[in-house]
């Protein structure tokens, strides 16, 4: 099935058609303008920035050697220069208003970006600052000396234009609120899948990467569960307090001699689940060594520590169920045999 682009391959699209269409643009109001015998040169120079921009833009996008975000901060620094020497080259003398509504599309513009890549209050500022100051170079020159068809054709285009600038707000709203919910939505779903104490994924979320790794028939799975030793010694002796910072302290050590090899999760209480995918039993029963001797040499406030380990891998027909009933019958083993020792299946 194709694939649908991503986010960033839409922008990057978007971009793409905005910064070429703004380039067509430039270039022929340029060739416009040079065909006029006396030709306004500060709108020559303010196509002339356009049009070195969208070459800069769409080199940019095209090399991909620019991150999307920089390109999109420039980008709306650019809508907003442009604005600003728009409005004020109105004030220029002998500078006619006859291009005055390409000002009221450069602020839809300026607004559909600013409310789109910047939070709705800035963008709110942004906005209003340049649509105030263009409304008020454009209508203290139309108010000086009224021409009322003028007047009226002007009135109904800045008024479209605010319409348009309302709708745009509206829609940077939408979007404030949507980012809100998803970034909540991820902060939930990442509670729901990671363990408070240990800040280590939990049983629901060690399930989840249990399924995946048995989803293809031929994969090898091996499974370490991992108990700490004798730990309600450390709880009667230190409290429960010392107790979930031993708990913690194993999870680190655990997770820090496991490394890329596979994923850790907290299975429970005192007890810690090692996934590893694409081993052997013997493998895993080396790594499941390491991990033992991890913890024996950790330096702990509470007193030696360590752990019992039980080690299965997948055998054919085996369900997630049966894998960990393995695990779970090596690691009675381990502590009938003394503990602080490993035990694989047989
Ligand atoms: P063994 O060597 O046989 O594993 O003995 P053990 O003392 O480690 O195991 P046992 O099952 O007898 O006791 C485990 C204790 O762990 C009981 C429970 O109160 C405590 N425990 C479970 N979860 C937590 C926790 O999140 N924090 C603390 N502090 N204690 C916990
Ligand atoms: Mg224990
Ligand atoms: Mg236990």
């Amino acid at each position: 099935m194709p694939r649908a682009p991503s986010l960033d391959g839409h922008k990057r699209l978007t971009y793409l058609a905005i910064a070429l269409c703004l380039l067509l643009v430039g270039a022929l109001r340029i060739v416009l303008l040079g065909q006029s015998p006396q030709p306004d040169l500060s709108n020559l120079v303010l196509n002339g920035v356009v049009v070195a921009l969208s070459v800069g833009v769409l080199g940019a996008l095209l090399s991909g050697l620019v991150r999307l975000e920089l390109i999109e901060q420039v980008g709306l620094g650019v809508f907003v220069l442009l604005a600003l020497g728009f409005s004020l080259r109105l004030l220029l003398p002998g500078v006619a208003l006859d291009m005055s509504n390409y000002g009221e599309l450069l602020l839809l513009a300026v607004g559909a970006a600013a409310y789109l890549l910047i939070a709705p209050r800035p963008a709110t500022v942004t906005v209003v600052s340049l649509t105030g100051l263009y409304l008020g170079v454009v209508w203290w020159r139309l108010l000086s000396a009224p021409d009322w068809a003028t007047v009226s054709e002007q009135l109904i285009c800045d008024l479209l234009m605010l319409v348009g600038l309302a709708f745009v707000a509206l829609l940077g709203a939408h979007r404030a609120a949507w980012t809100q919910a998803r970034d909540s939505a991820r902060a939930m779903h990442d509670i729901a899948l990671s363990d408070d104490l240990t800040r280590l994924p939990n049983r629901r979320s060690a399930y989840r990467a249990f399924e995946d790794a048995m989803r293809s028939e031929g994969t090898p799975v091996c499974v370490l569960l991992i108990d700490i030793d004798n730990f309600k010694r450390v709880n009667d002796t230190h409290g429960h307090e010392a107790g979930d910072e031993v708990i913690g302290e194993v999870a680190r050590t655990l997770h820090s001699a496991l490394g890329k090899s596979g994923s850790l999760s907290r299975w429970g209480g005192e007890e810690y689940l090692a996934l590893l995918s694409g081993v052997t039993l013997t493998q895993a029963g080396r790594q499941a060594e390491a991990l033992r001797s991890a913890v024996q040499h950790l330096k702990s406030p509470y007193g030696p520590l360590t752990v019992s380990v039980g080690v299965s891998s997948r055998l054919p027909g085996d369900s997630v169920k049966t894998l960990v009933h393995r695990a779970d019958q090596g690691l009675y083993r381990a502590k009938a045999g003394g503990k602080n020792r490993v035990s694989q299946q047989d």
